[in-house]
């Protein structure tokens, strides 16, 4: 039992860890200098599985890299986020948060309580976007869909 727990998590290293490397690979061959506080953005915002606001990862970044302003921050997540290698989900209601794990579009869980964000898997979603552009006559390039709810710890409370 403990060792099929400690799958995923090794897994999840791995994957994290593989991501970094990715996106620090894709910022050098596009030209960007890496300096030790974006490294530590590309940290940060690889190590979070919340979907992390600026806010948080310019809290998590601080504590190993001090110097990192949060404009720093806004200016790395806009260049990854230019790239094509991080998603920003806005709302109007609080801040905009980042995912930088999964660069393709997916649909996403949002807790209405603790706002806790999680990614999830559905298939026929490209008929879907073939539906939409069907009925309406665009030209369908990205959606966004997102679920809202209570998550599982909120349930218990
Ligand atoms: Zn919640
Ligand atoms: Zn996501």
């Amino acid at each position: 039992m403990r060792r099929r727990q400690s799958y995923p998590v090794l897994q999840r290293k791995e994957f994290v860890d593989a991501r970094f490397e990715a996106l620090r690979q894709k910022l050098l061959l596009s030209g960007h200098r890496i300096t030790p506080q974006r490294l530590c953005v590309l940290h940060a915002l690889t190590n979070s599985t919340t979907h992390p606001s600026a806010e948080e990862i310019y809290n998590q970044v601080h504590k190993t890299c001090p110097t990192t302003s949060l404009a720093t921050i806004y200016k790395t997540l806009q260049t990854l986020k230019d790239m094509g290698e991080v998603i920003e989900l806005e709302f109007s209601d609080g801040s905009n948060r980042y995912d930088g794990m999964r660069a393709q579009t997916h649909p996403h869980v949002v807790c209405t309580q603790c706002n806790k964000i999680t990614d999830i898997d559905l298939t026929g979603l490209d008929d879907i976007n073939q539906l939409a552009g069907d009925q309406s006559g665009y030209q369908i390039d990205h959606r966004r869909i997102e679920f809202y709810g209570l998550c599982g710890d909120c349930q218990e409370h």
